[in-house]
């Protein structure tokens, strides 16, 4: 499918393929035909599948078509989310799709002065992102009314909760018209969450995007129990044996993805690492000469990995383990597109067991370790009665005191390292 097939106005799909979107993801493939019917859509989803274009593109679409407002622009569309950095990120992504549009947007959140957003505001306006108490903060001053909404986004519905501001969704609820299209984005759907949906949403359809979907089952996973000092030896030792041409690795710093390009380049392999320290000049064009196959290795960090795709990406090695189990799937996702059958293998050290444990959890299969490598992690794991703790009398309690204690620096040391 292409954006073309799925109905949208010249004007967008001039934007998104100015962006380099070939085809549309699957949230977007499943949302925008719902969206562009007018239906209200639950979508189960959570950041990095696409969702943000899975509803600004149909809003452009829908207000692109409308009459120009007489006399003073109207906000017509109204996206909250929690945090200031999603707001922006949001914002920035409907000007970039809807510039060649006439629509204007403008973002609005708190913990700064009020001063360039209320100017902003003052000029007119079509779309509004939001957090929810500078919102609520500026319809109280008289600089924003909800009335003219057709079109409302809840992105992130249980991180909203989370942070607490289920009274200020309702105080908005309560200004917004009744006649409306309205999107609910959640990544889970505890029960507090379905409730929200229900007061929120009128005839809906449901798209689920789940983490077990998003993973390609063509990707044939395996890991490799590895020690941190010979990550690089068997990164080197695997990209001068395999034959894939174009490989991503993933790291979970910035200055972790710098340091194994220059190891790379000293085992003259042709690599280049993208983050978010580099301009995005410089980001655009390793990418660039990653897809022209003019570089074979793209070291990437898991922010500045989001927009990558590359279809035919043959290899994806998760250098260090992420933290997070959805991060896993949404990285093996990079490989094993289209046609292309994908691998995926994954380094992981002593301390990076427990992520692999949540990560088997959540995917519901055991990964393959690979035994026969030349740089074999020889620490054994402790078995559960090496880890059950002495009855402690009072001397050895001192002693299990201070060795906790000691336990805990040094977690809080390599917790430190890794951020
Ligand atoms: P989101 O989940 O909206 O935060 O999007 C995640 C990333 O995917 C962003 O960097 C988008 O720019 C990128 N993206 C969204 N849609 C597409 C697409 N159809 N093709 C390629 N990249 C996309």
């Amino acid at each position: 499918m292409t954006f073309n097939e799925l109905g949208l106005t010249k004007p967008i799909i001039k934007a998104v393929t100015q962006k380099g979107y070939t085809h549309p993801t699957p949230i977007q493939e499943q949302s925008i035909p719902i969206l562009l019917r007018g239906k209200d859509l639950l979508g189960v989803a959570q950041t990095g599948t696409g969702k943000t274009a899975a509803f600004a593109l149909p809003i452009l679409h829908h207000l692109s078509n409308l009459p120009k407002d007489k006399g003073h622009r109207r906000i017509k569309a109204l996206i909250i989310t929690p945090t200031r950095e999603l707001a922006i990120q949001i914002n920035d992504n409907f000007t970039a799709y809807g510039k060649f549009t006439n629509l204007r947007n403008t973002v609005i959140f708190g913990g700064v002065k009020q001063g360039a957003q209320t100017t902003e505001l003052r000029k007119g306006i079509d779309i509004l992102v939001a957090t929810p108490g500078r919102l609520l903060d500026l319809i109280g001053q008289g600089y924003i009314s909800l009335k003219d909404i057709r079109h409302f986004v809840l992105d992130e519905a249980d991180h909203m909760l989370d942070m607490g501001f289920i009274h200020d969704i309702r105080k908005v609820l309560a200004l917004l018209p009744h006649k409306r299209q309205s999107l609910f984005f959640s990544a889970t759907m505890p029960p507090t969450i379905v409730s929200l949906s229900q007061k929120i949403l009128g005839d809906f359809e449901k798209v689920s995007i789940t983490p077990k979907q998003a993973t390609a089952e063509r990707v044939e996973q395996a890991v490799y129990y590895v020690s941190k000092k010979n990550k690089v030896k068997l990164l080197v030792h695997i990209l001068q044996t395999e034959d894939a041409d174009s490989v991503l690795v993933f790291s979970r710093t910035k200055y972790g993805a710098d340091k194994i390009v220059r190891q790379l380049h000293k085992a003259k392999i042709n690599a280049a690492a993208i983050h978010g320290n580099k301009s995005q000049n410089a980001r655009q064009r390793a990418l660039k000469h990653f897809k022209d196959g003019e570089i074979r290795v793209l070291v990437a960090t898991d922010i500045a990995a989001r927009g990558i795709d590359v279809s035919e990406l043959a290899l994806v090695i998760n250098f260090d383990l992420p933290n997070v189990s959805e991060t896993y799937v949404h990285r093996i996702g990079r490989t094993g597109r289209a046609k292309a059958s994908g691998i995926a293998l994954s380094f992981c050290m002593m301390d990076e067991r427990p992520y692999l444990k949540d990560i088997e959890k959540l995917i519901k299969q055991r990964l393959p370790i690979i035994k026969e490598h030349p740089f074999p992690d020889d620490a054994v794991e402790p078995t559960p009665t090496e880890l059950k703790p002495k009855r402690p009398n009072n001397q050895n309690r001192n002693k299990n005191r201070n060795r906790n204690n000691r336990n805990k620096k040094r977690r809080n040391f390599s917790n430190k390292q890794r951020t």
